[in-house]
């Protein structure tokens, strides 16, 4: 990008005239940032952090909200360098500068430690499941069989006597659950049986971290919620993935182990997963959601937003595409909530109240 100056002003491509800059450089040399005020009343930020640049333009409506926030090219960080530098070098500076207001300094302070906070570094532990959760897990299995039927979903449970007589009752399964407990902790349950697939699991690991970074966009732009640490679960029960929102510092995915899944199909499933986790309290409980209108914005957010990622992601045939119309990469990148509004404003939800 070329900086130019007019009348003493530094322009930008965007027309913008440079009015006042602040640089922040962190004490121990791995960051710094840029902060610009524009006469257009928007404020420009350039953070570097290590190897890392971001750069973004907020602009400000009553002196302390924002809204939109635009990403920029990160070319926009050297020019505000090369904006400091001549700054420096040249105390008859023409361009007045104003003193910042603690507003504009504390936004940008909260600016600077988000994007550090947000920078794609979740931990993420691949593990078996252990003895409790597995049972506990087959239990629940087994108190929702009723409702896996009427789903083109195929269960795994034990194959086992005892267990299958509940699978054909389940109401036995509290009668019977101590029995069960004990058959499964010394019969059932072998950890050894998820070595081989635990290995091809792992090998997720690069992609995984590159879709949080480009997620971390999302929880940005819009509230995508990201966890801090993601627990990937494997187990040799169930339907093929599940998700667990609620905790919120974890974020788990259970992954059924499948000797027909390559690293490419158990990718697909964990970030699935993990989509499913980032739009759950913010669109899918507050809009209400139903579970296929659910699946197919996580079918398409995956198709669209993460196709670098998953370039051969399949659709879910049961989904319902009444959304579709209202969903666009755009929309997913910028202000899904929104988008999101107009949906359920077309197909209101019955005798529910959005908050
Ligand atoms: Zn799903």
């Amino acid at each position: 990008m070329q900086e130019a100056i007019k009348n003493g002003c530094f322009v930008l491509p965007s027309g913008e005239k440079i009015l006042a800059l602040h640089h922040y450089a962190f004490e121990d040399g791995m960051g710094e940032s840029y902060c610009a005020k524009l006469d257009t009343g928007c404020m420009l930020m350039a953070v570097r952090d290590d190897a890392k640049i971001t750069c973004y333009k907020k602009s400000f409506q009553g002196g302390s909200k924002h809204n939109a926030e635009e990403p920029l090219h990160e070319s926009y960080f050297s020019t505000l360098a090369a904006f400091s530098r001549q700054k420096k070098r040249s105390k008859a500076v023409t361009i007045k500068i104003k003193i910042f207001s603690c507003v504009a300094f504390f936004v940008t302070l909260s600016g600077v430690i988000f994007l550090f906070s947000t920078r794609g570094d979740s931990e993420v532990v691949y593990r078996g499941q252990t003895k409790e959760e597995a049972f506990y897990y087959v239990a629940s299995l087994i108190k929702y069989l009723p409702e896996f039927k009427t789903m083109p979903y195929t269960v795994s449970l034990p194959e086992q006597k005892d267990f299958e007589e509940v699978y054909q009752t389940p109401a036995l399964l509290e009668k019977k659950a101590e029995l069960l407990r004990k058959i499964f902790y010394e019969e059932v349950y072998d950890a050894s049986k998820f070595d081989a697939t635990l290995e091809i699991l792992r090998q997720t690991e690069d992609v995984v971290k590159q879709a949080l970074k480009k997620l971390a966009i999302l929880e940005k732009n819009w509230g995508f919620k990201i966890k801090k640490r993601y627990d990937i679960v494997l187990t040799v029960y169930g339907t093929g993935g599940e998700y667990r929102w609620e905790d919120p510092a974890v974020g788990t995915v259970l992954v059924k182990a499948d000797t027909r899944k390559t690293v490419r199909g158990y990718t697909k499933t964990i970030l699935h997963e993990m989509v499913h986790i980032g739009i759950q309290e913010t669109i899918v409980n507050k809009y209400n959601l139903s579970h296929w209108e659910t699946e197919r914005l996580v079918d398409l957010i995956c198709s669209t937003y993460l196709k670098d990622l998953l370039p051969e992601y399949g659709m879910q045939k049961s989904a319902d595409t009444k959304i579709d119309e209202f969903i666009s990469e755009e929309a997913i990148v910028k202000n899904l909530p929104a988008a999101i509004e107009r949906f359920v404003a077309q197909y209101p939800r019955d005798g529910q109240t959005i908050q």
